[in-house]
């Protein structure tokens, strides 16, 4: 092996790519790194919350089509002195604890060792395709797709995004998608009520409405569904209204998060919550309400029928599974048009944990596993 991978990862994990900063400073050392191995690598500049970003695409063995693309996201969720996942990454025994080191610096670190230890026999090329932004809604794979030709030729390539899955082959997850709802009334003294528009009443009726849309979406789930739980589901995270105690409420917001199934019918369902919104608002005389739908990320579905999943099967030893989590996957599927599976060493339930952490045992078996895809796809 080029590197420790244990020692590799710490390396990573050291760049502070936390909400906030840059994905630029990791870039760069991987760029530099990268080059030396012989890659062609390609950064694209971006941007997210004013924060200057950087996606990397290196491609091993030339221009041809490419047989494999390795993906995965290069921030972190957030992290502080109190944790025991920081920036300085502690090994106890055979585990690594840090920022990152399962989701997903450590499994990232493991694809790029196995491109190191299989380049020299690439008869077709091997793409990393790093991104900025995952975390706070997959803006560096958005923006990585808008411009498919950085990662060249990948006809009839297959990619695997390395997300910690226990090295299961995932398939299929949710999407995910937010709705701010707005509500307008006349604000009026309290001590007459009927004077003034109450945005409060249809706000509380529209609440009662989602709820009830939320056992229906239970309910309507396929019988054979996979995904825990079994349905569609929505969220109403955020509520507010009103200014004052002694005024008639006069606004108010409903955050409404929802993650719809595989093969919903998002128009549909989008059509399902305005209905319910007319309804709450006729009900409450004067108001108004808005919905700004944003946030849409798409439901994770690669047809497990492909060679590509019988393969991953047969190497992993485990059936094709789903996850209740979001990824890249569906962005990377769609974008590049390729079948996307996401499979990577180390746990999620490690990842977002105040001691997030993976074992050396998990890191070398990313490796090996990487460098038998690089070898079944691309050599
Ligand atoms: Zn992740």
């Amino acid at each position: 092996m080029r590197n420790d991978i244990v020692a590799f990862t710490e390396r990573l994990v050291a760049v502070d790519t936390s909400p906030g900063r840059s994905t630029a400073p990791v870039v760069a050392a991987l760029v530099e790194e990268l080059g030396e191995l012989g890659a062609h690598v390609t950064v694209q500049d971006g941007e997210h919350a004013g924060v200057a970003q950087r996606n990397l695409v290196a491609r091993f063995g030339g221009d041809a089509a490419a047989g494999l693309v390795l993906a995965g996201h290069l921030d972190t969720v957030p992290w502080d002195a109190s944790m025991r996942a920081t920036t300085s990454a502690e090994r106890d025994g055979r585990r690594l604890f840090g920022r990152g080191a399962v989701d997903m610096k450590g499994p990232i670190a493991t694809q790029i060792e196995a491109v190191a230890a299989t380049r020299e026999a690439l008869r077709r090329p091997v793409v990393l395709a790093l991104t900025y932004a995952e975390e706070v809604g997959c803006h560096g794979a958005l923006h990585l797709v808008q411009r498919p030709d950085l990662a060249g030729d990948l006809t009839g390539a297959v990619c695997l995004v390395g997300e910690p899955t226990g090295m299961r082959p995932i398939v299929e997850h949710k999407g995910y998608g937010v709705a701010r709802v707005t509500f307008r009334g006349v604000p009026a003294h309290s001590s007459n009520p009927w004077k003034g528009a109450d945005a409060s009443a249809a706000l509380g009726a529209f609440l009662v409405a989602m709820h009830r849309l939320r056992e229906e979406l239970a309910a309507e789930a396929p019988a054979d569904s996979r995904h825990d739980p079994r349905g569609t589901v929505l969220n109403t995270g955020l509520v507010s209204a009103g200014t004052a105690r002694n005024v008639v409420p006069d606004r108010g917001e409903v955050m409404l998060e929802f993650r719809p199934l595989p093969g919903i019918d998002l128009t549909a369902f989008r059509a399902r919550v305005q209905r319910e919104l007319d309804v709450a608002v006729a009900a409450a005389s004067g108001t108004e309400a808005t919905i700004d739908w944003f946030e849409d990320r798409p439901a994770f579905a690669q047809d497990a029928g492909v060679p590509f999943v019988a393969w991953l099967t047969e190497r992993t030893a485990l059936e094709p599974g789903v996850v209740p989590f979001y990824t890249e996957a569906e962005i990377f599927r769609g974008g590049l048009g390729i079948p996307t599976v996401v499979c990577g060493p180390g746990s999620i339930d490690q990842a977002h944990r105040v001691d997030e952490s993976i074992t050396f045992d998990e890191l070398e078996a990313g490796v090996e596993f990487y460098a038998d895809a690089v070898r079944s796809f691309c050599c």
